[in-house]
């Protein structure tokens, strides 16, 4: 892929990228983020962070800037949403995702994230992109909706290119002639990236679904096709959540997917570890 200076593979000095996020090792083993689609109220915030921390999430999710299609939609509580999340953030040690939306707000709400979030619909927003990229806060960069692997590294390329190396990539469907679906998941692009890019990556299906009954499956099938970590929207009263209600999880639902997670974890060492002593045996 051309012009790809500091996220091709090739010129990774290091291998890997891994990024510290607290106690979490982004890139190293499975990561999962969860958490509301927005932040509506310190007890939806808190209850359900509490809630996913106990199910053994590592980050937690919520948008306080929502980038909503329609202009009457909720738009997100704003910093308000922000002091809930630190709050939530105090509770429960879970370090915090959220989004940014305009690069005037990214100095400030970098005082409160511990990684900045560009959706979507921002992911070709270049002045976004340079402000992120001059911040020392990992970036969790979506992909654009009508995006291409090239299109979308380029993006990751202009935070890097600022100086900022922590940069993860996360899959979050794009659009198609399928309308069972949100959107339709593209997980061939998890080890398509890993291919041409030494950055992480991540998906959401919730996003990519936009089904309840879909994101399980999908979750176990990111962990298959080698992502570091999903992202899930997760509500401690999903048939009240005001943003993405079709998607949003119960914290028993989402305990239940963490324990499937964890075996298949350990079914895969197993196929890794069969397949390392299989390649000894030919050496030998
Ligand atoms: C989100 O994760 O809150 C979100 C708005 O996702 P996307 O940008 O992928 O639509
Ligand atoms: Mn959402």
């Amino acid at each position: 892929m051309k012009n790809l200076k500091l996220t091709s593979l090739d010129s990774a000095e290091r291998g890997r990228t891994v990024i510290s996020v607290g106690d979490v090792r982004i890139g190293e083993g499975f990561t999962v983020i969860a958490g509301p689609c927005s932040v509506e109220s310190e007890v939806q915030m808190i209850e359900t962070a509490r809630k996913v921390k106990e199910a053994g999430a590592d980050m937690l999710r919520g948008g306080a800037f929502k980038p909503r299609t329609s202009p009457y939609s909720f738009q997100g509580l704003g910093i308000k949403g922000l002091r809930i999340l630190e709050k939530a953030k105090k509770e429960t040690g879970l370090p915090i995702v959220t989004e940014v939306l305009d690069p005037r707000d990214v100095s400030w709400v970098s005082e409160f994230a511990d990684v900045l979030q560009i959706g979507t619909r921002n992911m070709q927003n270049f002045s976004l992109l340079k402000e992120v990229g001059k911040t020392n806060k990992p970036v969790l960069l979506k992909r654009g909706m009508y995006s291409t692997l090239q299109e979308w590294l380029n993006c990751a390329e202009y935070i890097l290119a600022e100086g900022n190396p922590d940069v993860i990539l996360c899959e979050r469907g794009i659009r198609s002639i399928e309308t069972y679906t949100r959107n339709t998941l593209d997980l061939a692009i998890v080890p398509a990236a890993k291919e041409v890019s030494h950055l992480p990556i991540f998906v959401d299906p919730s996003h990519g679904t936009g089904r309840l009954s879909l994101i399980e499956p999908m979750s176990l099938a990111s962990m298959a096709s080698g992502a570091d970590g999903i992202m899930i929207e997760v509500h401690c009263n999903p048939n009240e959540a005001i943003c993405d209600k079709e998607q949003a999880m119960s914290p028993q639902m989402f305990s239940s997917i963490m324990d499937k997670l964890r075996m298949l974890h350990r079914a895969m060492e197993q196929i890794s570890h069969n397949d390392g002593v299989r390649k000894l045996e030919q050496v030998i």
